[in-house]
């Protein structure tokens, strides 16, 4: 490393908490721009992590960096509460026309966790009741109200443990299965299960105020759920009054190849929580929920000082012209589509490969020990780290981080797709020479 905060990256572990240092892969990069970091090594990396589900219009669109500065030269803080400005108040009108049914009020915050707890929050304050209910292996964010709504590592929870007033249900498992049963129905079955146990030993459904769920569980491992399992939950929430929350914080703007994964799925909620993809990389998100529901929930029970900033609502209308222009959803489909079938092809050849899950452009490679079939978190490690060495860098998910994460920007074309397996295929074999892994190989 050359340039002059080299020296600050070899002891970055004496300025920031491990827990900002440490995460993996944490590459040094001096520039990113479409799909690509430019690294501190003076390497080029393919990027098929959009900073975690972040970056769907690509690193530092044209367009984006032109809005940002605009902006900027206008008002660059609110707050909302002490002035108005123009750029909250046309996102909250555009937002409500790409959402569905009638989730158009708003209440914009900066982070996803955020706008969690904005919608734990209104849910509690709206029903007057005290209990959520969560599944298992969801993620919802570190602040310990939306902490008390996550289980997707129990070390997040360590010592802190904030879940007294939720209830956790197992998340919906096609591999649980039984040979020659439908999963779908399966899973419905046990859900209903589960809640009726619920129900009858530890909490009546008049104190419960919500279900709050992920639409595809992401940290846990890219879990796609069945469409009946989830409009099941639908019913129920129905059934007793209760509100429905569904996080698309990381499902949101494109990423499932409709803006929101709940037109994927063809299931309302009651409020969502939306962030990362929602301004191209500046902080911003929002709770959304009807404006009879937002209504119930009078000035001043919640509010905030930084969220809705200006620069971030002007950069936010630009993601949705850029989707739009540029047709994103689309090529989340098509590309995502494309990258499945190779990843299938590939897995042909690599008995590591476990499932390969994918909804539009969030697709999980599922890493299993040929041997015992057991999740081998480890080896993603090993085939990050290769990976990373050949020039494409990936994330990871899962309980065991046994998943491969790829959400590449939704800008991505297919010729970017075939450089980035193809690097991965040769991380793939790497691996597999160093522990003497069988593959079946073909490069
Ligand atoms: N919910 C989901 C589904 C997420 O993936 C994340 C972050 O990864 C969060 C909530 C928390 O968002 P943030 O890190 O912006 O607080």
């Amino acid at each position: 490393m050359s340039n002059s905060w080299s020296s600050l990256v070899e002891n970055m572990g004496d300025y920031l908490a491990p827990s900002m240092a440490k995460d993996h892969p944490n590459l040094p990069v001096v520039k990113a721009e479409g799909c690509y970091y430019y690294g501190l090594d003076g390497k080029t990396y393919l990027d098929f992590t959009s900073g975690i589900a972040v970056a769907n219009t690509g690193h530092r669109h044209p367009k984006i960096v032109q809005s940002i500065k605009d902006a900027a030269d206008q008002l660059m803080h609110g707050p909302s509460g002490v002035i108005m400005y123009e750029s909250i108040l046309k996102l909250a009108k555009s937002l409500g026309e790409i959402l569905p049914g009638d989730l158009n009020c708003f209440f914009f915050a900066n982070s996803g966790a955020e706008a969690i707890e904005g919608a734990l929050k209104l849910a509690k304050y709206a029903t007057k009741r005290p209990y959520a209910i969560s599944f298992t292996g969801c993620f919802h964010g570190r602040s310990l109200g939306a902490l008390s709504v996550s289980t997707s590592k129990s070390k997040y929870r360590k010592y802190v443990n904030p879940s007294h007033l939720t209830y956790h249900l197992p998340y919906a498992n096609m591999q649980a299965c039984p040979e020659g049963k439908d999963p779908e129905t399966f899973c419905i079955n046990e859900l209903e299960k589960h809640f009726e146990e619920l129900f009858k030993h530890q909490v009546t459904p008049e104190e419960v105020a919500c279900v709050i769920l992920e639409p595809v569980l992401v940290e846990g491992g890219y879990i796609i759920p069945p469409k009946g399992w989830l409009k099941k939950i639908r019913d129920i929430c129905d059934q007793h009054g209760i509100l429905l929350i569904f996080d698309e914080v990381q499902t949101g703007f494109g990423r499932t190849g409709e803006w929101f994964a709940t037109q994927t799925f063809e299931v309302t909620p009651d409020i969502m929580a939306i962030a990362k993809g929602i301004a191209s990389g500046l902080p911003l998100s929002a709770t959304v929920a009807s404006k009879e529901l937002m209504s119930k929930w009078p000035a001043g029970s919640h509010g905030t000082t930084f969220g809705g900033n200006p620069i971030a609502c002007s950069v936010a209308l630009t993601t949705l012209e850029i989707m739009k222009e540029e047709r994103l959803l689309d090529n989340a489909k098509v590309v995502g589509q494309y990258a499945t079938e190779k990843l299938k092809k590939m897995k042909k050849n690599h008995p590591i490969i476990g499932e390969i899950r994918s909804v539009g452009l969030m697709i999980g490679i599922e890493m299993l020990n040929p041997k015992t079939k057991k999740p081998d978190g480890n080896a993603v490690m090993k085939i990050l780290d290769y990976a990373l060495e050949q020039g494409v860098l990936f994330y990871l998910c899962g309980n065991e981080g046994e998943v491969i994460r790829m959400i590449p920007p939704l800008t991505v074309t297919k010729e970017q797709i075939d450089d980035g397996l193809s690097k991965l295929e040769k991380a793939l074999h790497q691996f597999e020479k160093e522990f003497k892994i069988e593959a079946v190989s073909n490069i």
